[in-house]
């Protein structure tokens, strides 16, 4: 392997790239529009473009793209040569300012929620120099904004950067009042990437797996995970050399990839990369997901990033683990003296507060059909939002809304607020796994997002219900300082902690205790993907939205649409998925299992009238119960999706795909399953989960 200081961001056009490459005015200003949000003029892009075309040639690059996330919430390209052919029948490589800064892709093709009908048809992209410029397969990719003519976000990447310029703002009003100067704060973004990797001639045998990107069928394994022998142990020669792969080209695309390992479930692993800028960390994560399907074919494997590839078996989660930097101190930090402890103190409280009124969209943004295998499996977080601080950071806070001093074992009595909050919560490694969304000693992990979801969403959730926490502070606090701030700012966090306890949760989020205590203390539960969705359109979501420019009411209401259709499109698919493979695979197999059986038998009985043939007989009634009872279901599946169709409103649709059609898919699925263990290998049409996660 090449060293990897000498590979590491090679094919990024980075900030020491842009240093040495540009003329050093031109750089100071494109610095000043990366950090401080200054507009570039086309003078200056003309010539970032020119030294980013001449850069990305060097490397082998042929063509350029707008890179893009739709949506859809994948990353979108269209490639454009950098060909400009001349009157003599050559041609010259060119790339200006104008293409570099904005771009035209056909905006009809990407979902739009209803939003093109109701603005400009036309949409277009708009360079984000904040996440840099790389090449990829002979392509320099650009991230891009996508947005409307009339300037409606069409894009996840938009609405996040919104919300990142609104926790800047208000964020630097409440440090305003520790006496901190004006300071660009950034949020902070670690994504957990979760993954399987199968055998590619399982794979190729699996139609549910290609259209699906899941089993819809499959008896659990006769070992499943119960050994714990899989979590961080010695990983297989192929999938040690896929990971190696992996991890050089994400370092030449500046992605720093930094742990590997094995996850629970057998054939599931986990990528974690060092946090950074969240806007750089989203578009870094989608790179990974690209290159580990891609990477994974060189050594006969797919990658699955499904959140529930296999009933039974742990599904796959994408963590976010969340902070705020100003200036590369990180504000969910507790300090070292007693100033920080209450600047730390407020974000806590406002992270809290932000949580526990913006629990359903948080869920909400965490909720697809993929999902929804997942959330509340006994493996991942339960579909209810709690906070997990841990046991000391607990202690702290049911101190601070007792108004008592704090004691500790280890340590003498503390006056909070004025006196050094303990040490050790800088090394909280006490993780609750049942928790999704938990305090890890200087940043907080939102567990719920599926491995298959681009996090953007979370996130502008996230950081706009934080803004309003920031906002709300600040304005009740502007104008006071000194001893009377301190003291005020004390008693607001009180308050606010008092408000929101019921958020807070350390126990087992497993449980069913926990159902029903989370009912009495008047959480959300929202099981479902159509019961998790309504609550973007409220009236308080569009309020929020609204107050701090993330999206507009068409723009929420678009999206919204959006994910309806998605999880309405995504169910279609898998029941149709699902009647197909009955009809055409399933039984058959069982019928032709059946037949051989009974001739078998029948013929037994002729040569031998007295043998004992009760066994094959009992198997035959089993096979052909099993058929007549797949049949039944397999029919009402079909009436219940023709019915479906027939609903044009689309939350009714889903509610009907949630709450009726789901229930029967399981039931098809069980009554196949049974079938699979009875039937001889031979026979059955597909390898099963002992095939596929037991590989060699
Ligand atoms: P786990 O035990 O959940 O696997 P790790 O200690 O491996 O947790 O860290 C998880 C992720 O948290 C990593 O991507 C790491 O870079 C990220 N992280 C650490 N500090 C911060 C921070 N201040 N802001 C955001 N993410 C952070
Ligand atoms: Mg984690």
């Amino acid at each position: 392997m090449s060293k990897v200081q000498d590979i590491y961001g090679a094919k990024v056009f980075d900030e020491h790239t842009m240093q040495e490459r540009l003329p050093s005015a031109t750089y100071k200003q494109l610095m000043r529009t990366i950090k401080d949000g200054e507009a570039l003029d086309l003078d200056v892009a003309n010539v970032v473009a020119h030294a980013m075309k001449e850069w990305a040639i060097e490397l082998g690059a042929t063509h350029y793209t707008h890179w893009f996330q739709p949506l859809s919430g994948i990353t979108s390209e269209k490639h454009d040569s950098f060909i400009d052919p001349i009157d003599d029948g050559h041609a010259i490589m060119s790339f200006s300012g104008k293409e570099l800064i904005q771009g035209e892709p056909d905006a009809s093709s990407f979902p739009s929620g209803g939003l093109r009908a109701t603005f400009e048809a036309r949409g277009y992209t708009a360079w984000d120099p904040t996440s840099y410029a790389f090449i990829k397969d002979e392509v320099l990719c650009i991230p891009t904004a996508f947005c409307s003519y009339t300037g409606e976000a069409l894009d996840k990447k938009t609405p996040l950067l919104r919300s990142m310029a609104a926790i800047d703002s208000q964020a630097n009003r409440v440090l305003a009042l520790f006496g901190e100067p004006r300071q660009r704060v950034v949020v902070t973004l670690g994504a957990e990437q979760e993954y399987f990797l199968i055998s590619e001639k399982d794979y190729e045998k699996r139609l549910d797996l290609i259209l699906t990107g899941r089993t819809l069928f499959g008896y659990s394994p006769c070992k499943g995970q119960e050994l714990e022998e899989h979590y961080f142990g010695a990983i297989r020669p192929s999938v040690n050399n896929f990971m190696k792969e992996l991890d050089e080209a994400l370092w030449e695309l500046g992605v720093p990839a930094k742990t590997k390992h094995n996850e629970v479930a057998p054939c599931q692993h986990e990528l974690a990369p060092l946090f950074a800028n969240a806007n750089r960390a989203i578009d870094q994560n989608l790179l990974t997901m690209e290159e580990m399907k891609l990477l994974a074919s060189h050594y006969g494997l797919t990658c699955l990033e499904h959140e529930k590839p296999f009933e039974h078996i742990n599904g796959s989660g994408k963590h976010n683990n969340w902070s705020l930097s100003a200036n590369g101190k990180n504000l969910l930090d507790p300090g070292d003296n007693p100033i920080d402890n209450l600047r730390f103190l407020v974000f806590l409280a406002g992270v809290i507060q932000a949580v526990d009124d913006y629990q359903e969209l948080l869920r909400m943004a965490a909720a697809s059909a993929g999902n929804d295998h997942r959330l509340g499996a006994n493996e991942a977080p339960p579909a209810i939002v709690s906070i997990f601080l841990g046991e000391e950071l607990d202690r702290v806070v049911q101190a601070i809304i007792k108004g008592e001093s704090y004691h500790s074992a280890e340590r003498a009595e503390m006056d909070l607020g004025v006196e050094e909050l303990p040490n050790f919560l800088k090394d909280n490694t006490d993780r609750n796994r049942t928790s999704p969304f938990a305090f890890t000693g200087n940043k907080f992990e939102f567990r719920m997002p599926g491995s298959n979801q681009n996090l953007s969403d979370c996130n502008m959730v996230l950081n706009t219900a934080m803004a309003k926490s920031l906002k709300e502070f600040a304005d009740e606090m502007e104008g006071k300082s000194g001893e009377e701030f301190n003291a005020a700012a004390m008693e607001y966090v009180a308050n606010t902690l008092r408000d929101h306890q019921r958020i807070i949760f350390n126990g087992d989020g497993y449980s069913d205790e926990w159902q029903v205590e989370a009912e009495k203390r008047g959480l959300a539960n929202h099981k479902t993907t159509a019961d998790a969705l309504p609550c973007f359109v409220s009236d308080k979501s569009i309020e929020l939205f609204g107050e701090f420019n993330v999206l507009n009411e068409a723009e929420v209401r678009s999206r919204y649409e959006v994910k309806l259709e998605k999880y309405n499109k995504t169910m279609n698919i898998e029941i149709r998925t699902m009647k197909r493979l009955v009809r055409r695979d399933y039984l058959p197999a069982i019928n032709r299992f059946a037949a051989e059986i009974a001739e078998n038998t029948w013929k037994i009985k002729q040569m031998l009238p007295d043998a004992d043939l009760e066994a094959q007989e009992r198997k035959l009634r089993a096979l052909v119960d099993g058929a007549a009872r797949i049949n039944k279901l397999l029919s009402k599946l079909h009436e219940l999706h023709y019915v479906s169709l027939e609903v044009a409103d689309q939350q009714e649709r889903a509610n009907m795909n949630a709450h009726q059609i789901v229930p029967v898919m399981d039931d098809l699925r069980d009554a196949v399953d049974a079938m699979e263990i009875i039937v001889g290998h031979e026979q059955w049409p597909v390898p099963t989960y002992n095939e596929i996660l037991f590989y060699t």
